[in-house]
């Protein structure tokens, strides 16, 4: 479903944040992606859905080379939901709202049939109470349900999350881990970077390592945590475990 292939990224001010990554997701694969602050992870998630342009290389999502020229945006990236840290919603519309909107835009669904869906994904990551609450009115944690619900109204293929919980109160985030949990049992095609290692070790199919642009080593999660044998993931896991 996604195929990485050799990809280098050098900012403008020479800042080389991708060296040679590559990079197979197939459908329904959990991926975790961990490393240190700065070495590519955010970089490596924006360049799936063409937010980051790539200096070279190849990335294939869904069959279609995105960073060709022709490639529709919209429809990428409607087919692959972006979660961020920061919330992004729009803070004068509500919930509900928020949830519509895009789909109202792209999609020729008639808009009863699109309040019926975002109702459900609302009660799916259980603020069926909170159609009408504005961002401001809601919890961090219950801001990030109404953003991976907002994804989801598009019916992407793919979910792709950069540190959806760092943001968050250490109360909160549970609430948004469970959500995910959940969306990954139920098939959906996920890349996560996340700093948490307990859910890493408990949802993912395979856990990828990167390192100052690279991609150093990726492992099921039993051996990446419990025999990791890559030296330079031994120092990382001894410093935050
Ligand atoms: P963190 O864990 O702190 O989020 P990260 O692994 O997501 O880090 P990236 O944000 O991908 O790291 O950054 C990789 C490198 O590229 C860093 O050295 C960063 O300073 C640099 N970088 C990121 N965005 C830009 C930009 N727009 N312009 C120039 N350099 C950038
Ligand atoms: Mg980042």
């Amino acid at each position: 479903l996604i195929d990485v292939r050799g990809v280098c990224k050098t900012f403008a001010n020479g800042v080389v944040a991708l060296q040679d990554v590559s990079l197979q997701v197939r459908r329904g694969e959990v991926v975790c992606i961990v490393g240190p602050s700065g070495s590519g992870k955010s970089t490596l998630l924006r360049t799936l859905n063409a937010l980051e342009t790539i200096s070279s290389g190849d990335v294939v999502v869904l069959g279609q080379s995105v960073h060709a020229a022709r490639v529709d945006l919209d429809r990428l990236r409607a087919r692959v939901g972006m979660v961020f840290q920061s919330f992004n919603l729009f803070p004068h519309k509500t919930a509900l709202e928020n949830l519509m909107l895009a789909p109202l835009v792209v999609s020729r669904t008639p808009a009863a049939e699109v309040r019926t869906r975002c109702e459900a994904l609302l009660a799916k990551v259980g603020l069926a109470d909170k159609h009408d609450a504005h961002p401001a009115q809601l919890s961090g944690g219950q801001q990030q349900r109404v953003a991976i619900a907002r994804a989801l109204a598009m019916q992407p293929d793919i979910m792709l999350f950069d540190e959806p919980t760092s943001a968050l109160d250490p109360e909160k985030v549970n609430e948004v881990l469970d959500v995910m949990k959940l969306l990954a049992g139920e098939g959906m095609t996920m890349c996560v970077v996340t700093h948490e290692m307990g859910f890493a070790r408990a949802v993912a199919d395979r856990v990828v390592f990167m390192e100052a642009g690279e991609i150093v080593h990726q492992a099921a999660p039993a051996s990446f945590f419990d025999a990791p044998d890559n030296e330079r993931l031994r120092g990382f896991l001894g410093q935050i475990l």
